[in-house]
């Protein structure tokens, strides 16, 4: 006759005052550990749509779609191995967090399992190119501080955003290309910046 281990005897007793160590899952809901790496969420009020998060996931997960004046940001859920560069290397630390979602099962297309968001461009008044998204130009801009009135772009769109100066919309487009000194008192792009300065 074989006698059961000391140690196996042991943990049967603890299970039976203590209960069993295994949930009772499906029947209750799981809850993830707190540091759980699960489903890779955009916040789109904390994302500024730099794009950090696309250049550092080593998956391809993240997507970026430029067309127009719109930045379309996608996480594709179903490619991600939920390794949390993304979160680590985010801007500001809080546009994209992998939250504790586990449960991405779906008898669906699996294409479906993603997340958009969408961010605006800010366009430069002469040339109509993008810059680069609204949001990221606002927070460069808090972030410098006093520092961001040494730069035209900065300051003006930023006191746009105040109603402290015309938004773009109500200044005439630039359409010739010669460029006056007051051309510089604009939203440029660094190309057209650069000329409006040599040129005026
Ligand atoms: S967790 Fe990793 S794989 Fe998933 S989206 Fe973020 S960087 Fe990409
Ligand atoms: S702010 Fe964060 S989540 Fe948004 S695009 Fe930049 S790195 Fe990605």
């Amino acid at each position: 006759m074989r006698y059961p281990k000391l140690r196996e005897l042991k943990e049967a007793i603890r299970a039976i005052f203590k209960g069993p160590y295994t949930q009772d899952f499906p029947r209750k809901p799981h809850k993830p550990f707190d540091r759980f790496r699960g489903r890779s969420e955009f916040h789109k009020d904390d994302c500024v749509g730099c794009g950090a998060c696309f250049q550092v996931c080593p998956a391809g997960a993240i997507e970026i779609q430029d067309q127009g004046n719109i930045r379309k940001l996608i996480v594709h859920w179903d490619l991600c191995i939920f390794c949390g560069q993304c979160q680590a290397n985010c801007l500001t630390q809080k546009g994209i967090m992998l939250s504790n979602d586990f449960d991405l099962a779906t008898t669906g297309d699996r294409k479906e399992l993603k997340q958009e968001i969408e961010k605006e461009f800010l366009l430069c008044e002469c040339c109509q190119e993008a810059i680069a998204p609204r949001d990221q130009i606002l927070w460069v801009a808090k972030r410098l501080g006093p520092l961001m009135f040494s730069n035209a772009s900065l300051m003006l769109f930023y006191n746009q955003n105040l109603d402290l100066a015309s938004k773009s919309s109500s200044i005439p487009q630039k359409e010739d290309k010669e460029f006056l000194r007051s051309d510089r008192v604009r939203v440029l792009c660094p190309r057209c910046r650069r000329e409006a300065v040599y040129k005026s």
